[in-house]
């Protein structure tokens, strides 16, 4: 008794469609939702083609929904995470509602970006089969391009090793994945749990990834070898809103104590990765050197007085000329930590000197470890979190 999840905002309306025909057709799905962002033309039109099916001779074998997400978060911008909680609380009702024909209340939720082009029945299998072994929580994890994850490498697994040392925080694979699975239990904790629903916007993975580990809920983390084919996003500045989300998500919880003990958490082996992720650059190199130039204020220059004089003096330079040799592994954590203290989300210059600082760290990262291969890059992402995490728990 499951329930499946696509939540949209704007996507190809085939891939959607083909995803929903998979998910209803698995055995174990009781029924389908789309989660809406608003009433914009996707909405409709996904809305219309989904009416027809359901009308016609060859109706999908279960219901499926389109509903359009509440407003639950109050301060923080209305995104994915109104969408992803509206999904939670629709769920934990779903049997109630005499239009559904439910039996019993569901027992899990899956959640899939619409946007996967690779999505096929197993992703829903193997959460099933997780979840039948006794997990919590099931988290898909998949190879990914040497320059894609840069919000998950820079801003979550280097603050969970920073914040969190002890833990099993670093440890998960892919901690703002949107494909995941929970268990009812896992559900309805979530939903008590108020730094939860208040996470209206990008930051609400982390917060699921974050409250699950604080709750001490088993966790396997299972390896799609496929990867996930989606929808490309243009150049860094497309990213800037998810990465001041997902770094002001992080800092929203610094205070938090997290208990180091044993959580159960298991992480398929992965496999080879093919050559089309080897090959993949997710990003523009040359659009993004330039990013360093712009949109530079006089109070950005005063805030970089808060800095270490060496990341003072390398972001001032690259105000003029990209420059980002100065922002390696260890000066970003020191950055890092600044943010940490200071950064406010909704204001633009430190989100603007977020921004730019990240770039940096990226070009770096690209420059020195990309141009070295698939591998090494992995690694030089690996060693980076693996050795502030040993660090900060021999501190601990
Ligand atoms: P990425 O995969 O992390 O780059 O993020 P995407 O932009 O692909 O978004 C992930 C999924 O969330 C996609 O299916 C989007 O359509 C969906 N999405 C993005 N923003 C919202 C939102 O505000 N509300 C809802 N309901 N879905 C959203």
């Amino acid at each position: 008794m499951a329930l499946v999840c696509f939540p949209f905002k704007k996507e190809h309306i085939p891939t959607v469609l083909r995803n929903v025909e998979i998910a209803t057709n698995h055995p174990n799905v009781s029924i389908v939702l789309l989660a809406a962002a608003c009433s914009n033309d996707c909405f409709h039109e996904i809305s219309k083609a989904i009416a027809a099916k359901s009308a016609s001779s060859d109706p999908y074998p279960v219901p499926v929904r389109v509903e359009v997400q509440e407003r639950l978060g109050v301060n923080l911008r209305p995104g994915k995470g109104d969408g992803m909680n509206s999904a939670l609380r629709y769920f934990m009702k779903a049997h109630t509602l005499p239009e559904n024909k439910l039996t019993a209340p569901l027992q899990r939720i899956h959640f899939y970006d619409a946007d996967i082009e690779s999505f096929d029945k197993a992703w829903i299998t193997k959460a099933e089969e997780g979840t039948s072994l006794g997990y919590d929580v099931v988290r898909h994890y998949f190879p990914r391009s040497s320059t894609d994850a840069q919000v998950t490498w820079q801003v979550t697994k280097v603050g969970f090793a920073l914040l969190w040392p002890r833990t099993t925080l670093p440890w998960v694979q892919q901690p703002l994945g949107g494909e995941l699975c929970f268990t009812r239990r896992v559900v309805e904790k979530l939903l008590s749990d108020q730094r939860v629903v208040r996470q209206s916007n990008w930051g609400i993975d982390t917060l699921y990834t974050f409250v699950c580990a604080q709750n001490g809920y088993s966790l396997l983390e299972a390896y799609m070898p496929q990867g996930k084919m989606h929808a490309l996003y243009g150049g860094l500045r497309d990213l800037k809103t998810m990465l001041c989300e997902c770094f002001a998500a992080v800092q929203s919880l610094k205070d938090e104590h997290v208990q180091s003990s044993a959580t159960v958490h298991r992480i398929d082996p992965p496999a080879a990765v093919p050559e089309s992720i080897t090959s993949k650059i997710g990003y523009d190199v040359e659009k993004s050197l330039k990013l360093l130039r712009e949109n530079w204020s006089d109070r950005q220059m005063e805030l970089l007085t808060l800095f270490p004089s060496d990341i003072q003096d390398g972001l001032l330079a690259a105000s003029e000329w990209p420059e980002y040799m100065f922002m390696d592994e260890d000066a970003w954590i020191r950055a890092y930590k600044v943010y940490l203290d200071n950064f406010v989300l909704d204001d633009e210059d430190w989100r603007e000197l977020l921004f730019k600082t990240w770039v940096a760290r990226v070009l770096n990262y690209t420059m020195r470890h990309v141009l070295r291969g698939y591998h090494v890059a992995q690694q030089a992402n690996t060693d980076m979190v693996m050795k502030l995490h040993m660090k900060r728990s021999l501190a601990a």
